[in-house]
């Protein structure tokens, strides 16, 4: 990792911790810590979610239902109930002859006791018809002593979100007092002033006072959306600083050294020639970048995606035998065993009658059998090693690991990578990394999450491939369909039937696939159908997807199990029941099971009415599109990027204030800023970092 960021002085200020401020002692440390606040920076960035307009006295007359704001007036009448539950009503009125009544149903004999016929109050809420007129139920309130007496804020109050155990107006002048310490806007500021003037964006603490206290004719709509320069202020550094802390990573990683893989490339021809296919246009650019990158004496780390079916594996294979040809080791792991194993087969096949010795390691392989591989894997007899997350396990030690290769990485975390990768270190030596998913990230987003990585695209499918054609289907037609699968299994077709549930539970998702599974078999006594879940064995499982890949079943009922990887050519029928609860990158993955042959395929969308409109949206997403990339961008529209690269892989979710869907438009700016800074002043970099990535970013650390 780079160097600790020298102790500044907006550091010290920033990193102080809140015990500091008047009012914070053990009770409230430990509750502002259980929401990750611990510094005054911490509350500095702790935004608003919401303001209050009390730079204004609204004449009562003009209140409208449903539109907060502040109103002042005298004290009409009070009256107290007890008839249901305690109840207070207080009428005020005001010079514009307007009456209000504000309505508590929790108050102390202290709060009757203000409102004292011919009081002055002051109060804040969102007015409600009631049955006289407007009212306002529990409203924020103070007793005035004079009409205008006191003086109106020239700014607006902040509301923020909540913290257990803190009151609002607690909160509120802990961020108060913490703001009140912000250091002067050179010392805070750390972009260089030609950058910042160049982006015409405020100064950090000009942004940050904006968004706290924002002045009474601030365009709070664009406050709340994020859009404001302020808030675009800070999203635009906090970018740069995640941007940073990987591209970091990547230059620490550049100055080990790995084995360059410069052979002839021999092996990998004769792998070519006794393919039954030709590479596609896409595969064979991608492959002659890994073997551009593989021949460096620098490791490689490169993401590969593809779409479903577009054929990464092959090409994972012409890359191992680059490291085989050259007298070492490659490792391939897959999140589950079903595709791990399905890979082990693909490279049996492949590379076997070459000569080359493929090994298999998962956590089902135990005592003598795996006391053989674990020898054959240290003494380098193994030369292709596929896997589970077994490969990771201490006692797995290369003999030596050129080529670490993970498969549908979204399904691993950063460490887990990392743990591969560093099966091969030794000394400043460590293997080239290859990263393939079928997840396809939209563009702009690869680059904020995988700065650290050079990402390839193998972006055209085999040929004769025909679309999906996806409907979607209300589950009061399960009869209709129940037929269709019938008349495509007599036509010798094969269908999967997907069970989901929004239970994540192993066992209710099994259960419910054996019921879905009991009743298809009885509605289609002709069929043969087989059952797949996470609950089975997997020596269980391994024999049914077999069958069904050999074509002894027709119809296979499965959980999700079977969304990752399963290559079935002639299956052309996907039934994915409850697909409204599913995100789209999941539905995509499982509808990638059909359409890999040469037969017209589809897909149906079972769901529940009603659906939600978001859900609506998805199923239209599918039904329009069978593009992986096209589908990226749209889930990362619906559900923000956090969920749809997973937390555990990148930590993108832990952003404070940047929100990758809405800022997207940011990151080309953020990548021109960190060329830069790299370039001019790593320093500075480093200190941008600390800022805002601080220990956050050891997760990875390269
Ligand atoms: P994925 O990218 O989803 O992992 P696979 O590597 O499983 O895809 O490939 C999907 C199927 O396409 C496999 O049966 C594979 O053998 C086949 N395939 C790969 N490349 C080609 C090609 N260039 N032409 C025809 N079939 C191919
Ligand atoms: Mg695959």
């Amino acid at each position: 990792m780079a160097r600790a960021a020298a102790p500044l002085s907006f550091a010290a200020v920033g990193d102080a911790p809140l015990s500091t401020l008047s009012g914070v002692g053990a009770r409230v440390a430990e509750k502002l810590a259980a929401r990750g606040l611990v510094t005054l920076q911490d509350l500095w960035l702790h935004l608003p979610r919401q303001y209050e307009d009390r730079t204004t006295i609204v004449p009562i007359r003009l209140l409208r239902p449903g539109i907060a704001a502040q109103v002042e007036g005298t004290v009409e009448a009070v009256e107290r109930g007890f008839r249901y539950r305690p109840s207070l009503r207080v009428a005020i009125s005001d010079e514009s002859q307007g009456t209000l009544l504000l309505r508590f149903f929790h108050f102390r004999a202290q709060q009757v006791a203000q409102f004292a016929v011919g009081a002055r109050v002051r109060c804040y809420g969102t007015p409600r018809a009631g049955g006289n007129g407007l009212e306002i139920v529990h409203p924020s309130y103070r007793v005035v002593a004079e009409a205008g007496d006191d003086a109106l804020g020239e700014r607006l109050d902040p509301v923020y979100p909540a913290i257990e155990g803190i009151g609002p107006g607690a909160l509120r002048k802990l961020i108060g007092q913490a703001l009140d310490r912000l250091p002067d806007a050179e010392a805070l500021e750390l972009l260089p002033e030609p950058m910042r003037a160049a982006l015409d964006l405020p100064s950090l603490r000009d942004a940050l006072l904006t968004m706290h206290r924002p002045p009474r004719d601030a365009d709070v709509p664009a406050l709340l959306a994020g859009t404001h320069p302020s808030q675009q202020r800070l999203a635009l550094e906090e970018l740069l600083a995640h941007h940073l802390s990987l591209r970091r990573q990547r230059i620490a990683l550049q100055r080990h050294r790995a084995p360059a893989l410069a052979t002839a490339g021999a092996l990998a021809q004769r792998l070519r020639d006794a393919l039954p296919f030709a590479l596609t246009g896409a595969q064979e650019r991608v492959f002659a970048q890994l073997r551009h990158d593989l021949a460096q004496p620098h490791p490689m780390l490169r993401l590969v995606q593809g779409d479903v079916g577009s054929g990464k594996t092959v090409v994972a294979a012409l890359a191992a035998m680059l490291a085989v040809e050259s007298g070492r080791q490659a490792a391939l792991m897959a999140p589950t065993e079903l595709l791990a194993e399905q890979h082990l087969a693909n490279l049996r096949a492949w590379l076997e009658p070459l000569g080359v010795r493929v090994a298999w390691l998962a956590g089902k392989v135990t005592g003598r059998a795996r006391r053989d591989v674990l020898a054959a894997v240290a003494s380098g007899e193994a030369q292709v090693v596929v896997g589970t997350h077994a490969l990771m396990q201490d006692a797995v030690a290369f003999d030596d690991l050129a080529l670490a290769i993970v498969d549908e990485q979204h399904r691993f975390g950063v460490h887990q990578r990392l743990a591969l990768r560093d099966k091969g270190a030794g000394g400043d030596r460590v293997p080239h990394q290859l990263v393939m998913t079928a997840t396809p990230i939209p563009r702009t987003l690869a680059m904020a999450a995988y700065a650290d990585l050079d990402v390839s695209a193998i972006d055209e499918l085999p040929p004769g491939r025909t679309p999906v054609q996806t409907v979607a289907l209300s589950a009061e037609k399960r009869p209709d369909l129940v037929e269709r699968i019938r008349a495509a299994c007599a036509e010798g077709r094969q269908a999967y039937w997907v069970c989901t549930l929004i239970d994540d539970s192993d066992e209710v998702i099994a259960q419910a696939a054996q019921s879905t599974f009991d009743a298809l078999s009885a509605a289609l006594p002709k069929a043969r159908v087989g059952l797949v879940h996470g609950r089975m064995k997997a020596s269980e499982k391994q024999a049914t997807m077999r069958a069904f890949k050999e074509g002894t079943l027709d119809l296979l009922v499965a959980t999700t199990v079977i969304e990752v990887g399963v290559d079935v050519p002639n299956a052309s029928l996907m039934v994915i029941e409850n697909a409204e609860r599913l995100g789209l990158s999941q539905l995509h993955q499982l509808r990638g099971r059909v359409g890999r042959g040469s037969a017209a395929s589809s897909c149906v969308l079972l769901y529940q009415s009603p659906m939600s409109q978001m859900a609506r949206q998805r199923l239209e997403t599918m039904r329009e599109t069978n593009d992986g990339f096209v589908i990226a961008e749209k889930d990362l529209q619906l559900r923000g990027p956090g969920e749809l690269l997973g937390t555990r892989q990148t930590g993108l979710a832990a952003f404070r204030v940047a929100d990758l869907a809405r800022d997207a438009a940011l990151l080309p700016q953020v990548r021109e800023l960190a060329d830069t800074l790299l370039a001019d002043d790593p320093a500075l970099a480093d200190r941008i970092v600390h800022r805002w990535v601080g220990g956050a970013a050891r997760y990875a650390s390269a």
